[in-house]
């Protein structure tokens, strides 16, 4: 499917690579499942994450939350595309596209498997469709 403003084939590389190298990163204990997460802003930086579990559960948080909280919290707010790695190339989970949606639908969703290789490349709004949000007065990236 035709990707609006997506990166190059390079660029997606590149993204693939900061992700799979935070998957080394991943506290996986309890799943035994390691993610890696890496986010682009318009302007090109990179923030990466890992999931990091917890003995209670519910308190761990998933690799592309990590990624984007990370870059919130350095005051970035417009981004182009996140790459996601995993054992086998999954989408990121509802909860992860729900967050993601709080800054964009058109982000760019890169899939990868965990020798890099590109899976899926799709869009925010094609992975959560119908997706909640605030007022569009009060959300301009809406
Ligand atoms: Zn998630």
């Amino acid at each position: 499917m035709p990707v609006k403003n997506e990166l190059s084939a390079e660029e997606r590389k590149q993204l693939v690579a900061a992700a799979r190298a935070a998957r080394g990163n991943a506290y996986a204990p309890y799943s035994k499942y390691p993610v890696g997460a890496a986010i682009r802003t318009s302007g090109g930086k990179v923030y990466a994450g890992a999931n990091v579990e917890n003995a209670s559960y519910p308190v761990g948080l998933c690799a592309e939350r990590v990624a984007l909280f990370s870059a919130a919290a350095a005051g970035e707010r417009e981004f182009r595309a996140v790459a996601v790695v995993t054992r086998e190339g999954a989408p990121p989970c509802g909860a992860c596209r729900q967050a993601l949606a709080e800054f964009g639908l058109e982000l760019e969703v890169i899939m990868a498997d965990e020798k890099g290789w590109i899976c899926q490349v799709s869009t925010l709004d094609t992975l959560l469709p119908s997706a909640f949000g605030g007022k569009e007065e009060e959300n301009p990236h809406r």
